[in-house]
């Protein structure tokens, strides 16, 4: 079958399984991408979750030896909820970012791929592919540039000019020498909204991230969160949305066209105070399935100690004491000292003084000393 006629088959299969745009380009180096690389690293702006060496994450030959091209896909995801979930009065809620609504997009995509790769295996003897969505070394966005899926905007993301940037990424290296598409002309113009809304300025130039300030990149971690940050995490639990809200391309975007992805609401949105007791199995449960579940439930309830804070919940007291008191994980009691102490309830610091009596971990200690210390400010 002529490369051209296999490659329609290809985009009409690939539309019939729910890929929402595809892309081909040349399995050539990223080239360009090695200098950039080495500035990243050499200003330590990676977040460390990168995989491969520089060689792997450029060099689509090192994972399929025989490589002619690499087909980019992208799935749309919603930017807008249904349906809200039903608050009761005093009730706080966190908030999962949209890349983390309905089903772990990895397992979706990955599916999807599969699907493709063993509808091109039928159709083409000896063919050989390496499927890569997120987690594998090549640069999902690099390739979604060069195959046409959309440009790469000054906030880093690819922006679809059907889909905006909310889309899902992959990509499949295989060793048939499909033809190139066009790359999609940059559309950001003189606009530099992300920049200027980037809350911590991640977004150091346009098209460059410092990704260790990036708070999407925070809310992951799972050490104590740098103070500079506290106020600026607010309720967030997972990921963050706001260089994507404010930008003129998704404004008014808004694809519903995959279940898979449709949040439910008490899920993205989850009640504050329930998180910080929830059981492993529990948690594996409820949030097992969504992409914000992959590091644990550690950075979830760090962060949803610091949303009670940033809220100055005073209901969350005697929970946040006896996670101050009694929980195996210092960051949690650590976090939790220090949120007691922002909240300010009139025995805020008599509770961390008590604990502080019978803590022994340094770190732990110094979170409660900063907890104290917002009696101080609190009597200015
Ligand atoms: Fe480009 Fe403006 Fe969107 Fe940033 S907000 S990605 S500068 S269009």
């Amino acid at each position: 079958m002529a490369n051209e006629q296999l490659k329609e088959k290809i985009i009409d299969y690939a539309h019939q399984i729910g890929i929402d745009k595809i892309g081909f380009t040349a399995a050539d180096p990223f080239s360009e991408m090695k200098a950039r690389l080495k500035m990243q690293q050499a200003d330590n702006y990676q977040s460390g979750f990168e995989k491969g060496s520089n060689a792997e994450r450029t060099e689509p030959k090192l994972h399929v030896s025989d490589a002619e091209s690499i087909i980019a896909i992208a799935v749309a995801y919603p930017s807008r909820m249904k349906a809200r979930p039903v608050n009761k009065k005093g009730e706080r809620r966190g908030n999962f970012c949209r890349a983390s609504w309905g089903m772990d997009y990895h397992t979706v995509l990955n599916d999807k791929l599969n699907q493709l790769n063993r509808f091109i295996e039928n159709l083409v003897p000896g063919f050989r592919s390496r499927i890569m969505v997120d987690t594998g070394e090549l640069s999902d966005r690099a390739v979604a540039e060069r195959a046409g899926i959309g440009f790469s905007g000054k906030n880093c993301a690819i922006i679809t000019p059907e889909f905006g940037s909310y889309v899902y990424l992959g990509e499949m290296i295989t060793n048939v020498p499909f033809t190139s598409d066009v790359p999609v002309d940059d559309g950001c113009g003189d606009c530099t909204k992300c920049l200027d809304a980037c809350p911590t300025g991640a977004l150091v130039a346009p098209g460059r991230l410092n990704a260790k300030n990036c708070i999407a990149f925070l809310t992951q971690t799972k050490d104590f969160l740098p103070d500079e940050y506290r106020d600026k995490l607010g309720n967030q639990l997972y990921g963050f949305d706001t260089c994507q809200l404010v930008c003129p391309k998704n404004k008014g975007v808004d694809f519903h066209l995959h279940d898979a992805f449709e949040p439910e609401p008490d899920k993205v949105k989850p009640e504050l105070l329930p998180l910080l007791s929830i059981s492993n199995r529990e948690f594996k449960e409820t949030f097992g399935h969504m992409a914000g579940s992959w590091r644990g439930k550690k950075p979830l309830q760090r962060n949803a100690i610091l949303a009670l804070a940033h809220y100055r919940e005073e209901r969350a007291v005697e929970e946040l004491d006896r996670l101050m008191r009694t929980d195996p994980r210092p960051v949690i009691r650590g976090t939790a000292a220090f949120a007691i102490g922002k909240i300010g309830r009139r025995d805020s610091y008599r509770l961390i003084q008590q604990a502080r009596l019978s803590e022994t971990d340094e770190a732990v200690i110094a979170e409660m000393e900063k907890g104290l210390a917002f009696e101080l400010v609190y009597q200015n």
